[in-house]
């Protein structure tokens, strides 16, 4: 990917960069491998992933040619299960609970890819997998749900498919949330949220685009207007460091970063510059490879504790490293250095880890005197992201520092008309994780929604 010489990819190379990293499986290679697949009874695999996909009914649908028959079985346990078979961590999931782990000369059956191949065939060849019911069995029962991403959708999919009236809220201009804005091309490329979009429009649910809760239409405005409300709005922009220096040309928000390479031309303002990344967690080492992938110089990781207290997963770790990021522990900015309001350079200060915290990480600790200078071109942020504080004001509903309180074992807010999904209750640590888990949040909020308004019907 580097040229040895200057250390730059060359710009012509850009885009070809950023196409998907993972190739997908020739049709024999996927045959191959679903018949390696021993079609567990009570199979592991299935317990082990958050959405419950009955893992070995698409496998076998796979090996005997019925790939419509298997996407629809992934995509009816996880709306957004295209995109979750490219960013699902399934090593530490599906695959992680394969039978055929540690047998002699086996390796785990390709979950994931499999996945893919059978909503790949469902993607290339437009097929609608889901029905909408007959107007006799609709609800009188309308929900909004704010928020387009991973759980909006699977809340809009599985009401729609109840028989309820749902419309979407999006503040963006197209629906996915993450997956369309904030994962990077080369591991999930746009066009695979957006069917899945698609594929919930197809059911009659309503998108609303560039509609934001508090500027274009009030919360009051949507509890008069809807049954039930569903918040499911992930997570806001990255916080300020509060160190001096942030305002400068050149620092740069780690999310907004990564969004940028997925909807605007590729820039290539980084080709030969020096890249530091505040942060270790998936947002930062998306930030770190793509600034590789935009022909960086040296992209380097500045992380205040070490690689064993680091929220990225071990293969995202491993993946920037092939990229040549650098990782620089035990290190925190102190001030960004700038010259005609531009960032030229970065000081830093050496980290000791000290007593673990509330989550049993060990503290990390500035050591006196340690600063040094590190020249940079570039700096991302990417020490994880705001809540969306105001919204929870908008709707006066109890929450802890921007993270709603919910009834026990519910997804029911304070506010006895509005719901809560995904990242918007959880938020921070293992992005991909997420994705799958806010699938499944998004199914249960809407079985609650249903069985509130059954026990109404009654
Ligand atoms: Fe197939 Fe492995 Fe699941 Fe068993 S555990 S059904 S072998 S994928």
């Amino acid at each position: 990917m580097t040229d040895k010489k200057s250390g730059t990819i060359p710009l012509t190379d850009l885009s070809r960069h950023f196409a998907e990293v993972v190739p997908a499986l020739k049709p024999k290679e996927a045959i191959d491998e679903a018949n390696r697949c021993l079609y567990c009874y009570d199979a592991p695999c299935i317990k082990a992933c958050p959405t419950g996909i009955d893992i070995p009914s698409f496998i076998q649908k796979i090996a005997t040619g019925n790939l419509y028959g298997s996407a629809k079985t992934i995509m009816d346990a996880n709306p957004v299960g295209a995109s979750c078979s490219r960013v699902c961590p399934t090593s530490e999931l599906c695959e992680g609970a394969c039978v055929l782990n540690g047998e002699a000369a086996s390796q785990p059956i390709m979950i994931g890819r499999l996945q893919r191949h059978a909503t790949d065939w469902a993607i290339t060849n437009r097929v609608s997998l889901f029905t909408a019911p007959p107007e006799t069995e609709k609800i009188n029962n309308k929900v909004a749900i704010i928020g387009a991403g991973p759980a909006g959708l699977s809340a809009a999919r599985e009401l729609a498919c109840l028989g309820h009236e749902v419309t979407v809220y999006e503040a963006k201009p197209k629906g996915g949330g993450l997956n369309t804005y904030g994962i990077v091309s080369f591991r999930l490329p746009q066009e695979i949220p957006l069917w899945e979009v698609e594929q919930v429009e197809s059911l009659g649910v309503q998108f609303r685009y560039g509609v934001r809760v508090g500027e274009d239409i009030t919360a009051q405005e949507l509890i008069d207007t809807y049954d039930s409300v569903v918040l499911a709005v992930g997570m806001s922009s990255v916080p300020m460091l509060g160190i001096p220096g942030e305002e400068l040309d050149g620092v740069l928000d780690a999310i907004a970063f990564v969004e940028d390479t997925k909807t605007k031309p590729l820039s290539d303002a980084l080709l030969g510059k020096t890249v530091a990344v505040i942060g270790a967690g998936n947002t930062a080492i998306d930030a770190a490879t793509c600034s590789k992938r935009l022909g960086a110089a040296q992209v380097q990781m500045l992380y205040r504790r070490t690689d064993k207290e680091m929220t990225a997963y071990d293969f995202e770790y491993e993946f920037a490293k092939q990229d040549g990021v650098e990782f620089r522990w035990l290190v925190a900015p102190k001030r960004i250095i700038g010259e005609n309001g531009r960032v030229i350079a970065i000081e830093l200060t050496r980290m000791e880890l000290g007593e673990p915290d509330h989550k049993g990480r060990k503290s990390p600790v500035p050591i006196p005197g340690s600063e040094y200078t590190i020249p940079v071109d570039y700096v991302i942020k990417a020490i994880g992201q705001k809540r969306h504080t105001q919204l929870l004001e908008a709707f006066d509903i109890a929450h802890h520092h921007g993270i709603p309180v919910l009834s026990e074992n519910s997804y029911r807010t304070s506010h006895p008309k509005v719901f809560a999904a995904g990242d918007f209750i959880f938020g921070g640590g293992k992005t991909d994780a997420m994705v799958v888990d806010a699938a499944q949040q998004g199914k249960r909020v809407a079985h609650e929604i249903h069985a509130v308004t059954s026990k109404k019907e009654r």
